[in-house]
């Protein structure tokens, strides 16, 4: 496959795009980032690279992060997670509170806002220091020993965090949260504040892509028969109440967040990483959805 004709093709095609989408705003850092750029790193297992645009500029990662922190609390807890959190779609903005609500406190599943913050409380539960402990491992599989949190974002987002305060305390109403909700927040804010580019990212999925094989990573230890079952959660819930359409558009398990980034994974092939900060009214990547269909479409390679 000519995956360099293709990432140029792409690159060349969603030019028409710029402009369209809105930057998340709710954060107010993520919307004073410069919104044109648009990056994209695709990496084959057999250590292949092609990129296009800003693929070495770092970005927010947001809910992508939460992708490392199923990795670490599926780790750490096994199937015993399944009784906190479902797996199933949510077929709901991804900081809804009315599901949570009629489903007793039990997030729908780990990539809702309310998934990742019983996550957090089972990290912060199992690791002294989980801080310390969050990022060793996502230098760990990012091969990238810089990688960091970004304290500014964090606290801008902390500083309008209505609804994420409000999942959190209606979760610990239920007996879904044992830890301190300050504390919880504060380390899903961090958690949600790491910056990659797409060339980070892309080496940090690709073990996702490499489902055969068990995932070892800085003490997180995942058996493969757990990394597909990840990537099945990645191809239900990535993309909270667009999932669907990303599955009909693009068919990869993937994940998104607010700060424009996308990652995907073609299992046994490739992982993908894609970030353009303005985002379509789900809340996903406008132009890192339509490179992603691009993708798939050009090479004519998909899960189905
Ligand atoms: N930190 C963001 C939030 O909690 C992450 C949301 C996202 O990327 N979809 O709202």
């Amino acid at each position: 496959m000519d995956y360099k004709s293709v990432i140029d093709s792409i690159f060349a095609q969603v030019q028409d795009l710029r402009g369209k989408g809105t930057q998340a705003t709710y954060i107010p850092a993520l919307a004073a980032v410069n919104p044109e750029h648009i990056g994209l790193c695709l990496r084959t297992l057999d250590g292949q690279v092609y990129q296009a645009g800003d693929a070495q500029v770092r970005f927010s990662l947001q809910s992508i992060s939460k992708v490392f922190a199923l990795a670490m609390a599926f780790s750490m807890q096994g199937d015993s997670l399944w009784t906190r959190m479902g797996k199933e779609p949510s077929g709901a903005a991804f900081n809804s509170l009315i599901q949570l609500e009629l489903e007793n406190g039990i997030p729908r599943n780990p990539f809702i806002n309310a998934g990742a913050l019983v996550m957090a409380d089972v990290l912060i539960k199992h690791m002294p220091q989980p801080e310390n402990q969050f990022l060793d491992f996502v230098r760990s599989v990012s091969h990238c020993p810089t990688i960091n949190f970004n304290y500014g974002v964090a606290l801008s987002e902390r500083s309008q965090a209505y609804l994420n305060t409000a999942i959190a305390n209606l979760l610990k109403y239920h007996g879904n949260i044992d830890g301190d909700i300050e504390r919880v927040l504060q380390f899903y804010f961090l958690m949600c504040s790491v910056e990659m580019s797409c060339e980070e990212l892309s080496q940090a999925f690709l073990p996702f892509a490499d489902h055969t094989r068990p995932f070892d990573y800085n003490g997180v230890r995942l058996t493969s028969s757990q990394v597909k079952r990840m990537n099945a959660i990645m191809q239900t819930c990535g993309f909270y109440d667009e999932a669907g359409e990303f599955s009909f558009l693009v068919g990869l398990p993937g994940k998104s967040g607010v700060g424009g980034g996308i990652a995907a994974i073609y299992p046994g092939q490739y992982a993908v990483a894609v970030w353009s900060p303005r985002l379509n009214n789900k809340g996903n990547s406008l132009i890192g959805m339509k490179s992603l269909e691009l993708l798939t479409t050009l090479t004519a390679q998909s899960i189905f």
